[in-house]
């Protein structure tokens, strides 16, 4: 009896011990088998967001590469707003080292019909194709903002000058006493000593601009007309165009470029032109 007890106790001892052994033993495994999970999870995703970071890089380095491409490309144009409400009429020398002299600013003209003057039309026109000019990524400068703001030819070529601009796009509208002269036309410098740089861009420039405008409004084609005789031009360094938009003296034109309702088709027209430049 004795012995059968003294077996069954070792018996279940021996249950007892091999029972934990086996537990200790599974625990670990189980244990183990999780971390090797975690850690297969984690090598995952470590190497997942490796191979992101890897993409993104690559991204970026595309992206950077864009950016800086586009820095490169990006073109400087400079508007210049005809006219002032106030004008200058002190004069200034017509070209470096001449004798010649010319008024500052002179007054523009004003819509024989609309009795709208020169230089809202200018000031306004020139607002939107700057805000056009941006959305397609081009660096804007404008000379002038306020129709009040009276600035001499010779500033406004010097604000172009200094700016290094690809282009300036002069912004102005004709005027004739025969009221049934219309169209528009391009001015562009003579090739002289002073624009000697600047004179065949300017041309090529004036061609895209008036071409495109005349086309697009369905205006009368005036051509692009060479003048030696503007400060504006024999001052600048830089590529310039005078648009003359149509004629004020007309009713037609006047009616319509005065009209600020087609104003963000017209500076449309122009911006398409000055597109075309750079393309
Ligand atoms: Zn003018």
């Amino acid at each position: 009896m004795r012995r059968k007890i003294t077996y069954i106790i070792i018996s279940v001892c021996m249950l007892l011990v091999i029972g934990g052994c086996s537990e200790k033993e599974v625990a670990p495994v189980i244990k183990d088998k999780n971390i090797v999970g975690k850690e297969d999870n984690k090598q995952e995703q470590y190497n997942k967001s490796k191979e992101e970071k890897v993409d993104n890089r690559e991204e970026n380095g595309v992206e950077e590469e864009n950016i800086e491409k586009e820095i490169i490309e990006v073109k400087t144009i400079v508007i210049d707003p005809g006219h002032s409400s106030v004008g200058n009429f002190e004069k200034e020398q017509i070209s470096p080292d001449s004798i010649k002299m010319k008024p500052k600013d002179v007054l523009g003209a004003t819509g024989d019909y609309t009795k709208v003057p020169e230089y809202k039309t200018t000031v306004s026109i020139g607002s939107l194709l700057k805000e056009e000019l941006e959305s397609k990524g081009y660096n804007v400068i404008m000379t002038k903002t306020e129709e009040s703001e009276s600035l001499s030819n010779i500033d406004r070529a010097t604000i172009a000058n200094e700016s290094k601009a690809d282009l300036v796009v002069r912004i102005h509208a004709d005027s004739s006493e025969d009221h049934s002269v219309k169209g528009a036309s391009a001015l562009i410098p003579v090739k002289n000593q002073y624009t000697d740089n600047i004179c065949e861009a300017s041309k090529n420039y004036g061609e895209q601009i008036i071409n495109t405008y005349t086309n697009e409004l369905n205006i009368k084609n005036r051509g692009t007309i060479s003048r030696d005789d503007m400060t504006g031009f024999n001052w600048s360094k830089v590529p310039v165009v005078i648009l003359e938009m149509g004629f004020l003296s007309n009713k037609e034109e006047d009616n319509f470029i005065s009209n600020t309702e087609n104003h963000e088709r017209i500076a449309k027209a122009i911006s398409k032109g000055i597109y075309k430049c750079f393309e």
